[in-house]
């Protein structure tokens, strides 16, 4: 087993929630929650209120940086449109599309449309020309899909989709890789709730679970989804547990690629 390890890009600055959306007060309700549940320290608390002032809600550097001292490939979903609490402006974006594409990390899209095959057409041509690339995945804000989401993103001319959580094996529709991903920070962290519901240990736990049953399903890759967001010391439980999932599978001798990488295996077995 192989480990995939991806980012979805949610967040750019604070500013580009202010009078948009509710972003910035859930932001506030859930630090006061989990500091009065001692999820959080005081000093994550005093972080967090400092990542306001900043106005800096991405991580992005800070994570390609230690992804490549762990010999880990970067993978990017960065959006191109907005929707369901993601503000950003295509100029923010392209700024950061710039900035990793600079520093060889794979990129695809963090998508909006799922319902219709004009929306998505539509994301694909405006990443393509902002970007400049010729092949790249999607990854859906939310993982919002229904069953036709898959066949349209086909459609559209997608390389790969990781949108759908299961314990499967990437599989092709149309010219496209699907890959399922297993494990996501939030489901893990926050366990259903709206904040961080558990701690440090129980995290791992469920992880450990989740790899162990990556393993009996015979999975080839292991799907990871980790938010830039959240490698932060303000983020303290989500930046450790990042730091230690990475060190348990080198630990495994498990290796790390990229999306790409992988399509290229998948296709090389298939011929
Ligand atoms: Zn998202």
């Amino acid at each position: 087993m192989k480990a995939i390890i991806s980012h979805d890009v949610d967040h750019i600055t604070v500013a580009e929630h202010l009078f948009r959306d509710l972003i910035v007060p859930k932001y506030m309700l859930r630090m006061h929650v989990e500091l009065a549940s001692n999820k959080i320290t005081l000093r994550e608390y005093i972080l967090r209120w400092s990542d306001l002032f900043k106005n800096k809600w991405q991580n992005i550097d800070e994570l390609i940086t230690f992804n490549n001292i762990n010999k880990v490939p970067s993978s990017f979903f960065i959006a191109v449109e907005k929707g369901v609490g993601l503000n950003y402006t295509n100029d923010l974006a392209l700024l950061w599309i710039r900035q990793m594409l600079s520093r060889d990390a794979e990129m695809g899209i963090h998508g909006i449309a799922f319902d219709n095959q004009e929306d998505i057409d539509a994301e694909y041509k405006r990443f393509k020309t902002l970007s400049g690339l010729n092949h790249f995945g999607i990854r859906m804000h939310y993982v919002r899909n229904m069953e036709a989401t898959y066949t349209m993103l086909s459609k559209a001319g997608y390389t790969y989709d990781s949108t759908e959580h299961a314990f499967k094996n990437p599989y092709k529709i149309g010219n496209m890789w699907e890959f399922p991903f297993q494990i996501m920070d939030g489901w893990v962290i926050e366990n259903g709730k709206r904040w961080q519901s558990v701690n440090l240990q129980k995290a791992k736990e469920t992880t450990l679970h989740l790899i162990d049953k990556a393993h009996r399903d015979n999975l080839n890759y292991l799907n990871i989804d980790f938010h830039d967001r959240y490698f932060s010391h303000a983020f303290k439980t989500w930046l450790d547990w990042y730091v230690w999932v990475i060190e348990y599978l080198r630990s495994q001798n498990i290796g790390f690629v990229n999306y790409a990488q992988a399509v290229n295996e998948l296709n090389a077995f298939q011929q």
